[in-house]
């Protein structure tokens, strides 16, 4: 039995002390819950064969990562009774017109060779978006993927803190002071966006990101709707029976503020309108999380120091790549052997 300290409880922190204290160690874990913690924001898609990003040590990752999910939540799920939000709808990228969407398909369908957990994938025409998702517009065909999921990161992280206290791990809501608190064993920090206070290299930066939570006033009543990727950067997940979020906006910046701003809210408004154009639409609320990033784009996953381990840079696949990075950190740290390739992601 080894000890750790962790820094940080979002879904980074909250995965590797997981995984650690499942493994019998001695682990405390310290969130500080910051105003902008990115996996209380997150939209929880987890569909990673989607994404147009070619860094193929990036793909690996999230895709064992989605590949993980099934398994992961049912045996969480049973072992403390908490639900995490997991479901799998599938997903609807949508296309401007049936030559991007012939591409996109290619594209996408390519992906299931080695990624058999996809499932189906075929083409949808505008009105068989329609069918499938009614609420949504008849302006674009799509490429639908049946393996496509969703998390509640949130109660995801509910379930990871009861899981990790029921195998023996302390959790202490605080702020970890290194010159205060006495760390045990290697301290592993997972701070997110606030990992500029350690200093550590890499750097870590991170990105503003709004997400609109809204409920569609319309006769028609539905629930499980697929995720939708929708034109540019833009997607739709459902939240329950005619509630959905639309996101997201991406704002480089040095400031920690989560106030939300006016021009983002109008802006993602817009385009739920223009996504729901039959519905009217009530606001509920914006959600502001800090998404943090290196200056590749790429996850920090190694030793800092003789005692000191980073997990950082999750970007914006960290909800699909954490629970697989906590088991195969544990792994990692009891000598045992892992599907990923550390050195891949400890680049410095
Ligand atoms: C709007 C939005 C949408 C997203 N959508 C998706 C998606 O669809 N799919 C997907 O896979 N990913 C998505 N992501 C990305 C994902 O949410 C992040 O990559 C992930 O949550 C990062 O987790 P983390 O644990 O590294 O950081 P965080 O969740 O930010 O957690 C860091 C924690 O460290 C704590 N902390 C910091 N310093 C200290 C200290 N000194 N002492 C104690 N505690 C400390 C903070 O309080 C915080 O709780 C999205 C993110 C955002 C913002």
């Amino acid at each position: 039995m080894n000890t750790y300290t962790i820094v940080g409880g979002g879904i980074a922190g909250a995965s590797i002390g997981y995984h650690l204290a499942k493994d019998g160690h001695k682990v405390t874990l310290y969130d500080r819950r910051d105003a902008g913690q990115a996996t209380k924001a997150s939209a929880g898609i987890i569909a990673p064969w989607i994404s147009q990003k070619r860094n193929k040590d990036w793909y690996k990752l999230v895709t064992a990562g989605a590949r993980y999910y099934p398994e992961f939540v049912s045996s969480i799920e049973a072992e403390t009774g908490v639900s995490t939000g997991y479901k799998q709808e599938g997903i609807i990228s949508l296309f401007k017109d049936n030559a991007v969407l012939e591409k996109g398909y290619k594209r996408i369908y390519s992906k299931k060779e080695n990624a058999p957990e996809m499932g189906d994938v075929y083409k949808l025409k505008r009105h068989e978006v329609k069918e499938m998702h009614p609420h949504l517009t008849d302006l674009y065909p799509g490429v639908y993927v049946e393996g496509g999921g969703q998390i509640e990161g949130a109660n995801l992280l509910k379930a990871l803190k009861a899981g990790f206290i029921h195998h023996g791990g302390t959790w202490l809501d605080k702020d970890f002071v290194p010159d205060h608190d006495h760390a045990s064993g290697l301290v592993i920090y997972s701070t997110g966006a606030w990992a500029i206070e350690q200093g550590y290299a890499p750097t870590i930066e991170h990105q503003r990101s709004e997400v609109l939570h809204f409920e569609v006033k319309n006769d028609q009543k539905v629930k499980h709707a697929p995720v939708v990727m929708a034109l540019g950067p833009i997607y739709l997940v459902e939240l329950g029976e005619n509630k959905y979020a639309i996101g997201t906006t991406h704002e480089k910046t040095e400031s920690f503020s989560t106030e939300p701003s006016v021009e983002n809210y109008e802006y993602l408004k817009d385009l739920a309108h223009r996504y729901f154009p039959d519905s009217e639409i009530e606001v509920i609320d914006m959600m502001v999380g800090l998404k943090p990033f290196t200056r590749d784009f790429m996850p920090y996953i190694g030793y800092a120091g003789e005692y000191t381990f980073i997990a950082n840079g999750l970007g914006s696949t960290g909800l699909t790549a954490s629970p697989i990075l906590g088991k195969e950190i544990a792994r990692y740290l009891n000598n045992q052997t892992t599907v990923l390739d550390f050195d891949d992601y400890s680049y410095i």
